[in-house]
């Protein structure tokens, strides 16, 4: 199972036996969102399509039980990588029902305002979020396993709509949801990158088990980035000591091929035997070896060598 998948999962258990206010708003959100409407018998009705037999279930059920409205699931056709699709055909009173649509006088359909299908309560505006992310959202969030530390491996959570007067609204009633919106082929993606923001998300919409296992990804990868900073850092410094000792024991050698150590001043000489004696010290253990700076090593180790290079 995807990570997707499991939070979706998660979101359809938890809107199993909902109230009916946000019965209500998931159906609403769902079918706005992916529904498309065909003529049926009895006039103009809904319906879903999606490889996802769970979910489709869970309108079925919120139809029938919470609307009196027949639904019907059948097989649909494949998807282009061969998933078997199906779908939920609605009655073709759930649109009224939900406020979806209404009736003038003549019985001609008139499609409600966008903004009047998104709920104003706490309780049914989480529902309407939980539908959408069931039925046009996704998230992606990088494996555990993976070797990549870096942190370009990605975070993404998306919805996508169809129309994007809707994917406005969304966005503009949602404010702590913090999503960016791009524009993909004919479609309006509402997305969020950042990984806190996609826990929040995961918290809102009740996939907790789904929240848990994205948080532990972002510890371990913290972790084992902020191990691989310091390793990194402890290898550069390594690596910059023993090449200053390497230069430091080729000047050495230099002055004593040439003749001219045994004429060198005391301090010079001191700080010679012991770089000769300890190839891998660092500048701090010199200077703490000698009882001095370590500005003053330094200087020494750039006299040794300043000498070394006259003839
Ligand atoms: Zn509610």
């Amino acid at each position: 199972m995807t990570f997707s998948q499991s939070v979706k999962s998660e979101i359809i258990r938890s809107v199993r036996n909902t109230r009916h206010c946000c019965a209500k708003s998931f159906l609403t959100a769902v079918l706005k969102s992916a529904g498309s409407l065909s003529i049926g018998h009895g006039g103009f009705g809904y319906s879903i399509e999606s490889d996802n037999t769970e979910f489709l279930a869970l309108c079925q059920t919120l139809s029938r039980e919470y609307f009196d409205a027949y639904a019907e699931i059948v097989a649909s056709n494949l998807s282009a990588k061969g998933t078997a699709i199906y779908s939920c055909e609605f009655d073709g009173s759930v649109g009224d029902k939900l406020g979806l649509t209404s009736r003038d006088g003549d019985g001609t359909l008139i499609f409600s305002d966008t903004t009047s299908l998104l709920p104003q309560s706490d309780c049914c505006k989480r529902a309407f979020m939980q539908g959408l992310f069931t039925a046009i959202g996704s998230v992606v969030i990088p494996q555990n396993e993976g070797l990549r530390s870096d942190d370009t491996a990605k975070y993404h959570l998306e919805l996508r709509f169809a129309d994007s007067a809707f994917a406005e609204a969304v966005q503009r009633a949602y404010p702590l949801a913090e999503f960016r919106s791009m524009a993909r082929k004919s479609h309006t993606v509402l997305y969020i990158k950042e990984s806190e923001r996609i826990a929040d998300f995961l918290v809102y919409v009740n996939a907790v088990n789904a929240k848990l296992k994205l948080e532990n990804i972002i510890i371990t990868r913290s972790v084992r980035n902020a191990a691989n900073r310091q390793r990194n850092c402890t290898v550069a410094n390594i690596d910059k000591t023993l090449d200053a000792s390497a230069k430091q024991q080729k000047a050495i050698a230099l002055l004593r091929r040439k003749g001219l150590f045994d004429g060198l001043p005391d301090s010079l000489k001191e700080i010679a035997i012991f770089r000769e004696q300890n190839p891998e010290a660092t500048l701090d253990e010199v200077a703490t070896a000698l009882g001095i700076s370590k500005s003053g090593a330094n200087h020494r180790f750039a006299k040794l060598i300043e000498l070394s290079e006259t003839d």
